[in-house]
């Protein structure tokens, strides 16, 4: 059987959700953000091994209350991220086990991921080496000068996809080329765009609406709203 990973990023400061307790360890319908993202792995055939990625001062709590309390048993590792959130998908990558093919890295604040759509992403994955999941845009999309708050200009919104988590690729491919981006200096939002630097095709899975990242207060009323919708 192909050998994948699943390789969740929980990293981050969370500060746009500006509460004392990070997002990762908010409960929704009494379990953890966390918690509810590892399970879609840990639950999926097809996933042979997740490692999880948290700051240095969360691993002992990752550990401890999230792995052994729900007792998800293809954890292999909680390991500490870096200052971007590239360097925590490096660390990650780097304690993947040996035999690993294929590696799928999901943000730890995306919990509603479906079986359905893992499965599609990893099917596309092992024909084409490297796939991202992402949705058509439903708003108008504009670029603002940051200082004086001006329109500069409007990309066609046909072309306009927003990206979502996991993103999936071949795991010699994916260590070259973050080699490669850290050769060159490349600063990046998400790990594709270190692939497509590396001059490697990125290949787009219609993703889920509902894929959505638990980032500011809203997004909580709305991820208990999609859970309920689940059940
Ligand atoms: O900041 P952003 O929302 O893009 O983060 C996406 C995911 O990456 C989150 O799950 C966050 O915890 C993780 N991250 C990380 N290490 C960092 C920054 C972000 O693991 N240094």
């Amino acid at each position: 059987m192909t050998k994948i990973a699943a390789i969740i990023v929980a990293g981050g400061s969370g500060k746009r959700m500006g509460t004392a307790i990070k997002k990762q360890f908010i409960k929704l319908q009494d379990k953890e953000v966390l918690a509810h993202t590892i399970e879609a792995f840990n639950a999926l055939e097809e996933i042979s091994e997740v490692i999880v990625v948290t700051g240095e001062e969360d691993i002992h709590k990752v550990q401890t209350e999230i792995v052994e309390a729900y007792h998800f048993n293809k954890v292999s590792k909680v390991v500490a991220g870096g200052k971007e959130r590239q360097d925590s998908v490096y660390n990650g990558l780097m304690a993947t086990s040996e035999e690993i093919e294929y590696v799928m890295i999901h943000d730890g604040a995306r919990p509603f991921i479906s079986k359905e759509l893992l499965k599609r992403a990893i099917e596309k994955t092992i024909e084409c080496k490297a796939t991202i999941i992402a949705v058509p845009v439903k708003d108008t999309i504009k670029v603002v000068e940051p200082k004086v708050g001006i329109v500069e200009r409007t990309p066609e919104r046909e072309k306009l996809w927003a990206v979502q988590t996991p993103q999936s690729f071949e795991k010699k491919l994916l260590i070259e080329a973050y080699e490669d981006a850290q050769q060159k200096g490349l600063q990046v939002t998400d790990d594709s765009m270190i692939v497509e630097a590396y001059g490697n095709r990125v290949h787009v899975v219609l993703g889920d609406y509902t894929n959505i990242k638990i980032t500011t207060p809203e997004d909580l009323v709305i991820g208990e709203s999609i859970l309920s919708n689940k059940q």
